[in-house]
């Protein structure tokens, strides 16, 4: 169906309802964050890459004396530095000091991923995922710790997966109802939901070889989704950087092709919309849906992309052409055009959406209505600690929404956290944008 005026029109009245909703506070999610850094690091790159440095060594600080120590010398080769920081360099110059900035500096990562994970197990994650689904929001575990490098590693990885399959399955159903989160037109919905990683399942992942690490990776998932299978729980596949994208890909289309699989679990996976080759892979995906029909069906979940840096130096590199769109509104537009073909395309597969973009998400509420669709037939997925207050409005007007939750201590959740304040404090985010006051006629724009 192509896109229509009458889109464009549903889009602003939802985009505003939506708005309308969020608390005045979160109209500036940077200052929400709480944290003066965040805010300096937006407008200072060379800041901005000492404080990520920063952050990434603080698990490693054996002392608040090493942790001052690591923060000043980091901020010491930041040219300009505003005079807060000025401050905090004077007091490291002494070891009562440095103590004093370690406790502030430890307690204002602390503070920070403690925005992001909600908690260090999934037991002790199991009252917010209660409680975002009392709100009216279904959650996604996801367990931290990427990218392992032995093969223990991965065997421990899988097996925290399955002890997290067991937990949630076993608390979810003593949730209240709520009968938005629970089924669409094509049927119920599992309460469980865990995301995993490959690249945590095997330490082999080599794009010039992706059947090692398939095969190394099978033999960790088939069990995983059996269990799935077994608690009635749904399985979410997450995509990561381009070198792990033909592996995972034919992982998950062979994996679920196997007998056993055929009716359950529940499963899906990501498609990456700053990929300049997206329509080409949606185009594999949706062959391959058509041809292996499944109950439940393949649920594919759109999101733009979280390795856009990564993905540019290493091209950079290797003088490559980047393999993402290097100008912001072609991935915005190409965002919106997989929506609409993931829309038509039901039901061979369940479509989930996930942005914090208030644009991005208005637009998928608005072509699904303009296809006829009910809107519990579209997933709007957010992350916890970026997407709380945009999550919170999307439930309080009913649409079907699903928090993705990181689990894990602060050591294991570093990348993650890196990966977010990056995003956080890009000039081109839309929530940096939203945090600058950028009038809503404009962040509603088409891009
Ligand atoms: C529930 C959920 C699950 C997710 N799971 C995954 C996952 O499995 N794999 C994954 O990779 N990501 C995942 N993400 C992260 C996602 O890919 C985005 O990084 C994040 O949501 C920011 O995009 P946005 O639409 O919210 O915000 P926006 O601010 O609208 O978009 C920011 C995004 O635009 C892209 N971008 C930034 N600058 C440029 C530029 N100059 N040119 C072109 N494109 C640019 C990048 O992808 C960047 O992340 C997930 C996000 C959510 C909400």
């Amino acid at each position: 169906m192509e896109d229509d005026p009458g889109v464009e029109a549903e889009l602003g009245q939802v985009g505003r309802a939506l708005y309308g909703s969020f608390p005045q506070r979160s109209r500036n999610p940077v200052k929400a964050l709480d944290a003066r850094a965040m805010e300096l690091a937006s407008q200072d790159a060379e800041l901005r890459a000492a404080l990520f440095r920063f952050v990434d060594v603080t698990p490693a600080c054996r002392s608040l004396d090493d942790l001052a120590r690591h923060l000043s010398g980091y901020l010491s080769e930041v040219d300009e530095k505003p005079p807060s920081l000025e401050v905090a360099m004077r007091m490291a110059g002494t070891k009562p000091g440095r103590a004093a900035l370690g406790v502030a500096a430890a307690g204002g990562v602390r503070h920070m991923a403690h925005r992001f994970i909600v908690g260090e197990s999934p037991r002790k994650a199991l009252p917010v995922l209660r409680e975002l689904w009392e709100d009216g929001a279904a959650s996604s575990v996801d367990l931290l710790g990427e990218a392992t490098v032995t093969e223990a590693e991965a065997d421990r990885y899988a097996a925290r997966c399955a002890e997290a399959l067991d937990t949630i399955a076993e608390a979810a159903p003593r949730w209240p109802e709520r009968p938005q989160l629970e089924a669409d037109s094509l049927g119920p919905l599992p309460r469980a939901n865990l995301s995993v990683k490959v690249s945590a399942l095997t330490p082999h992942i080599r794009p010039d070889a992706p059947a090692l690490g398939r095969e190394d990776a099978s033999r960790r998932m088939r069990p995983l989704l059996r269990k799935a299978r077994d608690l009635g729980a749904h399985l979410h596949i997450d995509m990561e950087s381009l070198d792990a994208l033909e592996t995972t890909m034919e992982l998950i289309f062979e994996l679920l092709d196997e007998d056993e699989f055929r009716e359950g679990p529940s499963a899906g996976l990501v498609l990456q919309a700053y990929l300049r080759e997206s329509p080409n892979q949606l185009d594999s995906i949706l062959a391959w849906a058509r041809e292996t029909p499944r109950t439940p069906p393949l649920v594919v979940r759109l999101v733009k992309g979280a390795y856009w840096d990564h993905e540019i130096v290493e091209a950079r590199q290797h003088g490559w052409e980047a393999p993402v769109f290097e100008v912001k509104a072609e991935c915005d537009r190409n965002y919106e055009e997989l929506t609409r073909r993931l829309l038509d395309a039901r039901p061979a597969v369940r479509v989930a959406v996930a942005s914090h973009n208030l644009r991005s998400i208005s637009h998928a509420i608005a072509y699904n209505r303009y296809s006829g669709a009910e809107d519990r037939d579209v997933e709007l997925q957010v992350l916890r600690g970026l997407g709380d207050e945009l999550g919170h409005a999307l439930a309080a007007q009913g649409f079907r929404v699903r928090v993705y939750c990181p689990v894990g201590d602060l050591v294991a959740g570093m990348a993650y956290l890196v990966r977010r304040l990056l995003e956080n404090t890009s000039n081109e985010s839309f929530l940096h944008e939203q945090a600058m006051g950028v009038p809503l006629e404009e962040l509603l724009a088409a891009p």
